[in-house]
């Protein structure tokens, strides 16, 4: 499935109709959610029957497409499966009850209720809201599928206008080309990631630029008076912004995910909670800023076509560690610089810390490393670490004579399949 999108060109009286159609959708769907608070046992027969109710109830609720009003039953029927399911996984916290929804950007038709044009240049809205035709703006790549391979067609309210997305169902299909790389990252402040070979992505300083912008924006907003005219004025444009950053937002993402997993076979990242390390203040911003999360979604997206292993890891004390014999060196944030005095490892904290997730990665994979040298060595370590490595595996098997049956060291030692979702427990 591909989305393809592009832009709805037509006069204000038809832009009035799409709204009421988005309007339609969203009484579609809470009113689904409504029936369920209501009633006991609701399965998704149940609000599919419900909207063939609706339409003979409302007079409006009839305009809008009867498979307009599927999907919206289908919405709702989304939220409330996710509901279950994190019950069922006795999720920690919210559990994400569903709720009603107040501003609804978008209606969903699937393969009723519009047309395309011969040339694909226009579309044609042809269910009860007779919203009419709208020539459209990139319309380059709908040439490309049969008009049968479109599966739902979406209006999308924007600050900048309404578009129109195509669901295309096409299978997208990637020829990955092996490099024999394993690589593992490190989301950082400084970079906004560092790789195990350490190579470096810089954070793109054009979207520090345009949330500069967006802040700027929001104080207007916030100095202008309640329900005032101006108000509405510098809503409309700090909107405009707003969509503008999330843009360059994804841009970036797609392009820097899709560069990482076309060049490597395996990529392991730290499997970070974004959500609870934004509620630490000081952070806040950055971390939000680097838009970690959507990066992480797009890798997985990318891995998925290219068919390659990505792994997340346990982020406890991946920055702490050493690369190089493991030996934990306690460092403030501001310590840009790993320096282990057992080894004599001295490398960018990012890059140590890279190439403990990789490590962890194949831990969680349950790739014997230790016991297996060949496989370390083919798997690129960079020649700087080599030297201190084959040291500290001396050194290690002394640790472990030693050890009087103390699993840490024997667990640093052997990583085995079992040792890293031990470690994650307890760490964890
Ligand atoms: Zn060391």
């Amino acid at each position: 499935m591909i989305v393809l999108e592009t832009k709805l060109k037509g006069t204000e009286e038809q832009y009035e109709q799409l709204d009421e159609a988005i309007r339609t959708a969203q009484f579609v769907r809470n009113s689904c959610i409504r029936y369920w608070m209501d009633n006991s046992c609701i399965g998704k027969g149940e609000l599919s029957k419900l909207c063939a109710q609706l339409a003979k109830e409302f007079e409006w609720a009839n305009k809008l497409n009867s498979m307009a009003r599927q999907a919206s039953a289908e919405r709702a029927w989304q939220s409330i499966a996710r509901f279950y399911s994190n019950c069922k996984k006795k999720k920690l916290g919210k559990k994400g009850y569903p709720r009603f929804k107040k501003n609804t950007r978008s209606v969903e038709y699937k393969t009723s209720g519009w047309k395309l044009s011969d040339d694909r240049k226009s579309i044609t809205f042809t269910d009860g809201f007779e919203a009419g035709s709208f020539s459209m703006w990139g319309t380059r790549d709908l040439n490309f599928y049969q008009i049968a391979q479109i599966k739902r067609v979406r209006i999308v309210r924007r600050a900048d206008g309404y578009y129109t997305q195509f669901c295309v169902d096409v299978e997208r299909n990637v020829q990955h080309e092996y490099t024999g790389k394993i690589v593992g990252i490190d989301l950082g402040l400084e970079y906004f990631y560092t790789d195990s070979d350490g190579q470096m992505v810089a954070n793109p300083r054009r979207l520090r630029k345009s949330e500069k912008r967006l802040k700027r924006l929001q104080r207007r907003v916030s100095r202008r008076r309640k329900g005032g005219k101006n108000r509405k004025k510098a809503i409309k444009k700090m909107a405009r912004q707003h969509l503008k950053v999330s843009r360059q937002r994804k841009d970036h993402a797609v392009k820097t995910a899709g560069a990482l997993v076309a060049s490597h076979d395996l990529i392991a990242y730290e499997n970070l909670q974004v959500r609870n390390m934004v509620r630490n203040h000081k952070l806040a911003k950055s971390i939000s800023d680097a838009s970690w999360s959507m990066f992480i979604e797009w890798v997985e997206y990318f891995a998925k076509l290219h068919k390659i292993v990505t792994v997340a890891v346990p982020p406890q004390y991946t920055s702490q560690d050493c690369s190089g014999c493991r030996e934990r060196v306690q460092k403030t944030l501001s310590q840009r610089t790993h320096q282990c005095l057992k080894c004599g490892t001295i490398l960018h904290r990012d890059h140590n810390a890279a190439k403990n997730v990789l490590v962890k990665g194949l831990e969680v994979l349950g790739v014997k490393q230790a016991e297996n040298h060949a496989s370390r060595s083919t798997w690129a370590e960079p020649k700087t670490a080599l030297a201190p490595y084959s040291r500290v595996q001396k050194e290690r098997r002394g640790i472990f004579q030693d050890s009087t049956g103390g699993t840490r060291k024997l667990i640093r030692l052997g990583m085995r399949t079992t040792s890293g979702q031990s470690k994650a427990t307890s760490a964890g």
